[in-house]
């Protein structure tokens, strides 16, 4: 792309397009965006051929780095052979042997695997999923769910009933079905447990299911709790005989360490929700897995069928590039080669907690967060400075109002995060003495 395009896309972009959680008329008069053309590795490419460390892989998406030859090779091929058949009485290789080799790396006991598109459509499909099974399966009154406040479960209207982040709710309120948001572990633990006991005593005949994102409640800030949590969550759930929904959309697939975060806990949950990672950050694709259990609750007459599918689902451009994530992985030894990584990110952020107005650091895995001191929220603006400050220096450091965090390719290369970190640290300080 030639460095004149870039007012060629600006142009039609500012008169045309409407960007997701963006302000748009700040945007159109103040914002000079990134305009990427391409990306590689850790990096994204401008238009000009400036360079941008990705300090976020593409909204949590590229855990193996932009354009992974493997990934791209798969999609290629793909492509010239079959790239896109329902799975409405059809089936294909890449959904069958994905599905299969999801399920070996799977949680034990999470053996059936239901495609869809994306993160809010794995969680959708969740939700209808615990609703149903207790619809025709003797407990029709079990409607109401149990989230967390502070929690981001996506962006369908279903899945916003379960979201706990006030801005993303208000204009929704009326249309939001029964859920209960509690005290969040990520604020105070032992508040957090005894308010899910007491909820629990109180209306588990009615509520269908409990749903977590396990450990880390990312979009409200990567406000990481204890695992104690889970356990317990694990252990009501059964005592009351709810369901437990874990929504590893952004912490599966090695985020946090192991393959899911609930590992760390060694808790299982009923119902899994997995997409991002999942196919590499190169397309949408998601999968909603579940237990022999649950899936039997839909089995006999025709009637008890499972009412969703997305048009869509088990894409097999999508199935193939998720299998190949897999192989990578293995291959590659991903959640290996992270763990040395996921120290040097920590021992980045322990040198940025000295400083004065940094407060808050804290670190799992290869995520990394840290609090602005001054006003909280998602629309506080002081985490967009750090980013302008970032951009400049040449990396792309996308902030959750003011907390300035990264969630890196797990296969950074250790020069490059080297590199990210030292740009953050003096991106903070400009905005300090600034
Ligand atoms: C991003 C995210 C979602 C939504 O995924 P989309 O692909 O954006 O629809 C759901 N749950 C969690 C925990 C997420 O981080």
């Amino acid at each position: 792309m030639k460095s004149g395009d870039r007012e060629r896309v600006l142009r039609a972009d500012k008169r045309h397009l409407w960007h997701p959680y963006t302000a748009m008329a700040r945007y159109i008069e103040e914002t000079n965006p990134l305009v990427v053309a391409r990306a590689a590795g850790s990096r994204l490419y401008d238009v000009d051929g400036r360079a941008y460390i990705d300090g976020n892989a593409s909204w949590w998406t590229s855990l193996l780095g932009h354009n992974h030859p493997r990934l791209v090779e798969a999609l290629r091929d793909q492509a010239s052979a079959l790239c896109h058949t329902s799975l409405a009485g059809v089936t294909h290789e890449a959904a069958a042997l994905f599905a299969e080799e999801l399920v070996r790396v799977a949680p034990p006991g999470l053996t059936r695997v239901f495609l869809s598109d994306n993160g809010s459509t794995a969680v959708e499909a969740a939700i209808k999923l615990c609703v149903q099974y207790w619809a025709q399966n003797g407990a029709p009154e079990r409607t109401r769910f149990v989230s967390l406040k502070g929690a981001f479960h996506g962006e369908t209207l279903g899945v916003s009933a379960l979201g706990g982040m006030p801005e993303f709710r208000a204009p929704f309120e009326p249309l939001l079905f029964d859920c209960a948001h509690l005290a969040s572990p990520a604020d105070d633990l032992e508040v957090a447990l005894g308010e899910l006991e007491r909820e629990l005593e109180a209306h588990a005949a009615r509520t269908a299911a409990i749903v977590l994102e396990p450990l880390v409640q990312g979009a409200s800030g990567m406000r990481i709790y204890d695992k104690a949590y889970l356990v317990r969550a694990r252990e009501l759930a059964d005592r009351f005989g709810v369901l437990l929904v874990l929504d590893e959309v952004f912490t599966g697939y090695g985020r946090t360490g192991p393959m899911w975060a609930a590992d760390h806990a060694s808790v299982v949950a009923d119902v899994l929700c997995s997409a991002k990672g999942l196919s590499g950050g190169l397309l949408p694709f998601a999968a909603t897995l579940t237990t022999e259990r649950i899936f039997a609750g839909f089995l006999g007459s025709d009637s008890r069928a499972f009412f969703y599918g997305h048009t869509f689902a088990g894409n097999p451009l999508g199935a193939r590039v998720a299998r190949e994530v897999l192989a990578v992985y293995r291959e590659e030894g991903i959640l290996e080669q992270a763990r040395p990584k996921a120290r040097r990110l920590q021992e980045g952020f322990a040198k940025l907690a000295r400083l004065d107005h940094v407060k808050n650091v804290r670190t799992l895995g290869m995520i990394a967060a840290l609090d602005l001191a001054g006003g909280k929220g998602y629309l506080e603006r002081s985490g967009w400075r750090v980013y302008e400050e970032a951009l400049r220096r040449g990396a792309y450091v996308r902030p959750l109002g003011q907390v300035v965090y990264l969630t890196p390719p797990l296969n950074i290369p250790d020069t490059d995060l080297d590199e990210l970190l030292e740009i953050v640290h003096a991106s903070v300080l400009a905005v300090a003495s600034g």
